[in-house]
This record gives C-alpha cells, structure tokens and sequence, in this order.
C-alpha cells in the first residue's frame, strides 16, 4: 500500500468521522423534533441516513483494521528487530566468548606442553646427575629420587616414592655408629630448618639392607614454600674412592710420624745430657748451639705429635674416656702449663670460673688438650704486657654465649686475648688445617697451622662447638661449649697426646 494512498484513506475517513457525527446529530435532532409531532422522518432520509452511517461504520472498521492492524504489525516489527538486534549481540558476544575461551585453552595447552617440557628436561637432568639427589615432604617421605640415589641405595624404583626415607636403610656417622632418628640429616633440616653437611674428612655411611656400608659426603637442605619449611633435599655423593686415598694419606702420615717420634725423642734426650754436662763439659758457646737444637727439636716433635692426632682424628681411633672431674680444676691446669710464656711475655691473666659449675663427666685429657691450644694462641699471639681473660660458667639452653644462642644445657668457656688478632679476610679459613695467619707467620715462625683444626675436630667429636671474634691488633675471644651433660665415651685405640 503505497504512502498516498494512506493518507488519503485516512483523510476521508477523518471527513465521513465528522460526517457521520454530524448526521447522527441531526438524525437525534429530527426523531426528537418527529416525536413532539413538529417534524415526520420520512422512511427514505432515514435509510439514507442509515445507509450512509454503515458506509461510514464499514470505513471505520476498515481502517482501523487497516491501520491499526498495521501499526500493530509495526510495533511488533519493531520490537522484533530489537529483539533481532539484542540476540545478534548477545551471539557475537557468545562468539566472542567462545573465541576467548578457546584462547584460553590453546594458551593453557601451550603451558602445559612448556610445563611437561620443562619437567621431562628437568628429569633427564636429574636422572643423569652422578649425585645421588632425594626430595622428601615433611613427614620424610620420598617426593623425588634420582637413578644415582636409587642404586646408590639399592632401592627398588617402584617401591621408594612415597615411603619414608630412613626406612629401607641406616645412617651411620663418621665413626660409623648408626644415628637415632632425630640425630638423622633430614630429622634435623625438618626440626631445626638448618643446612647440614658433611666433608670427606667426616663422611655419613648409608647401611642398607645387605649391610653393606657406603661413605658419602652429604647436604641435607630445607625446601621452603614462602615462609613455610615444606620438605628436605638431601644431595650425596659416593666417596668410597676419596674415602680410600685419604685413609692411606692418613695411614702413611701416621706410620711417619710414628717413625719420625722415636729418632725425634733421642735427640731430645742426648741434647738434653749434652746441655746438662752429662757427658763432659761443654762451653757457653757450645751450650747455645744445643740449645737451639734442642729448640728445633721440640719444634719437630710439637709438628709430629699435632700430625699424629690428625691422623688418629681422622682414622678415627681418638679414644673419648670420660670420667667425673672439676672443670675449674682442669683449666687452672692448663693455665699453670702456659705460666713460661705468660711470665716471659708480662702478661696478665684475669679468671672467671663460676664456682657452681658441678664436676662434670669429661675426659680430662681431650679438654686439656683443648685448653692448652687455645691458652697457647692466646699467649702466643699476644704482645707484651697484655692481657688474658678466662671464663667459664654453665649456660642453660636459649641463654645467650658470645653473641649465639645455646641449643642445650652448656659448659661455656671464653678465652679472650688483647692480642694482634685475625685479618678480617683470613676468619673463616681459621679451623682448616695448617692455616696460619699473615700478621702472625712473620712475627712467630714456630706454628704448625694444625692447633685449632685439632680442637674444631675434637669438639665436634663431642658435639662441643667452637667460634670466635677477633679484631687486627685489637685482640680475639674464642667461644667454646661442651654439652652440660660431659663428654660421650668412644673406643677408639688410640689416646691423642
Ligand atoms: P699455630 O698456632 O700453631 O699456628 P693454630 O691452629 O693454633 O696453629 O692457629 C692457627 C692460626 O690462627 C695461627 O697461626 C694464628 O694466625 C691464628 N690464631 C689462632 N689463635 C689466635 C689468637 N688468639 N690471636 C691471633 N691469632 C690467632
């Protein structure tokens, strides 16, 4: 239906409306005027006008079918073409959504491919390592374990993840006695979240089943996620070979030394007669010259003796033979065999021995042995005129001692010096073997460098612990605790001197 025609229709509709209303007007005026008798409708205007009333009427219903129809018919297209309009959004957003989503899971497949990559390179890297490498979770259980730890082991690979790690095997320490589960590398990482490790010198033995022992050196870490100590790794490595190499080392330092001891001890006896005039008389210059040899001599002897008790450290055939003693007894003991140098050199010694210290179980000869290297540093490596201070006093557990909290009921014993101290640089190569100070090696060229490896290595035979502050030309403080307990008995063969 065309525009015009529209408007036309709707005109003259509009035009028989006002017709219609005017006729029907006119129509009420003539039946009332008929009915007062002034006026007589005939029967032919009245069909007229009936007529004309339908035909308006018939207009009427037609255009409002028409039109109304037709607006009906375009609200409902309208509402339709929204209604078209929303659901096309609404699918291209659904579109959109499943393109995003399909990103999502092509990037997500991509991770996973990158994760798995990285996890199989990681494998292979981990299975290919000669170092045996075990990852446990809090309750030692096996998370991880490589191919080297597994045949180190001699696990079965079906059957370690997932079951404890201590179980299928004993560790043993470097005196090859089995460790209760608490003194065990990965109880400790896990109770205490330190790093514990062992050197060749000091190796673990894995026992398995069979009874066969492997010395290894170990590192036992804890695995932290955030804060939160979730697991222990424990790397290891194989050192039967090294293990073997430094036994014979040690073997072959201690047959010499052996051998060296006795030629070394006649010297000292037959220089000492010549001194004495045992055997005739011999001039003041004569005496000089014995007595530096004498000098020399002990010299060597002091180097044979330090090298035999490294050997027997380190063979570990140092026998431990507690026995009940006064401590404050033994350390003035040791004090009184410094008295030589202390007079010579004008020192003055101040002593602290707390009177409450109980008599403790400890082998008197180990602690002696201590004692001495550490009051002979002290005296030796200080100046004229200086000053030694000694203490000794039982700590409880948590208390503080030089500057460290204590882990157990201690002994503690500090042995300060104003002496010329330790170069900064030099601190922590101060317990290795033959280590000897720049400022010092000039200055006093008897040392042997193995003192303070002895009592580091005798200590932590006895779970004692040794540390230390020192300034340059300021002085140095040695810390040294043995727990309150005494000393553990070990049988060994052989007594260090
Ligand atoms: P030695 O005294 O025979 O050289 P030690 O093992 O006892 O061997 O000591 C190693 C080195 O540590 C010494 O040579 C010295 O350099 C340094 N040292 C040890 N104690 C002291 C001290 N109290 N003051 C300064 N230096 C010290």
């Amino acid at each position: 239906m065309t525009e015009k025609f529209k408007i036309t229709f709707k005109r003259l509709t509009r035009a028989l409306g006002i017709l219609n209303v005017l006729f029907g007007i006119a129509a009420a005026g003539y039946f009332l005027l008929s009915l007062g008798g002034y006026f007589h409708i005939s029967g032919q205007v009245f069909i007229l006008w009936f007529s004309f009333y339908s035909v308006s009427n018939a207009f009427f219903i037609f255009y409002f079918c028409l039109f109304e129809n037709e607006k009906l018919r375009v609200q409902l297209e309208r509402k339709v073409e929204e209604r078209t309009v929303e659901l096309s959004k609404k699918i291209v957003d659904a579109y959109n959504l499943r393109k995003a989503l399909l990103n999502l899971a092509e990037d997500l497949d991509l991770a996973k491919k990158v994760i798995e990559e990285e996890n199989s390179k990681n494998k292979t890297l981990l299975e290919s390592i000669g170092e045996g490498v075990v990852v446990v979770g809090h309750d030692s259980e096996i998370l991880l374990i490589n191919k080297a730890a597994r045949e180190m082991l001699d696990l079965n690979p079906y059957e370690t993840i997932g079951s404890v790690f201590s179980e299928s095997f004993a560790l043993a320490d470097e005196n090859e006695k089995e460790l209760a589960d608490e003194e065990l590398p990965v109880s400790r990482v896990l109770s205490q979240k330190t790093t514990v490790s062992t050197t060749i010198g000091h190796p673990y033995y894995f026992v398995n089943k069979k009874g066969s022992k492997l010395p290894v050196t170990l590192v036992a870490a804890p695995v932290y996620f955030g804060k939160e100590v979730i697991g222990a790794i424990i790397v290891f490595r194989d050192i039967t070979e090294e293990s073997k190499l430094d036994r014979a080392k040690t073997e072959f330092v201690s047959l010499a030394s052996h051998q060296l001891r006795t030629p070394l001890s006649t010297i000292n006896w037959y220089t000492e007669m010549l001194i004495d005039g045992d055997v005739g008389k011999v001039s003041r210059e004569q005496v000089k010259y014995l007595n530096e040899i004498f000098k020399a001599n002990r010299h060597m002897v002091e180097l044979v003796d330090a090298l035999l008790n490294v050997a027997r450290l380190e063979t570990g055939t140092m026998v431990v033979e507690p026995k009940m003693a006064d401590v404050s007894e033994l350390i003035q003991s040791a004090l009184a065999e410094q008295k030589a140098e202390i007079v010579k050199k004008k020192l003055k010694v101040e002593t602290n021995l707390d009177k409450n210290i109980p008599p403790m179980n400890i082998d008197p000869n180990l602690f002696r042995i201590i004692l001495q290297n550490l009051l002979s540093n002290a005296a030796k490596y200080t100046s004229e005129g200086g000053i030694i201070t000694l203490s000794a006093v039982i700590k409880k557990s948590g208390e503080k001692f030089g500057g460290r909290g204590l882990e157990e009921n201690s002994l503690c014993v500090s042995i300060a010096d104003t002496g010329w101290g330790i170069p900064q640089e030099q601190q922590e190569k101060i317990f290795s073997k033959f280590f000897r100070g720049d400022n010092v090696r000039l200055k006093y060229t008897e040392g042997t460098g193995l003192g303070l490896y002895i009592v580091y290595s005798v200590l932590e035979k006895l779970q004692g612990q040794i540390w230390f502050h020192s300034e340059e030309n300021k002085g140095s403080t040695f810390y040294l605790t043995i727990p309150a307990t005494g000393m553990r008995k070990i049988e060994g063969t052989m007594a260090l001197t």
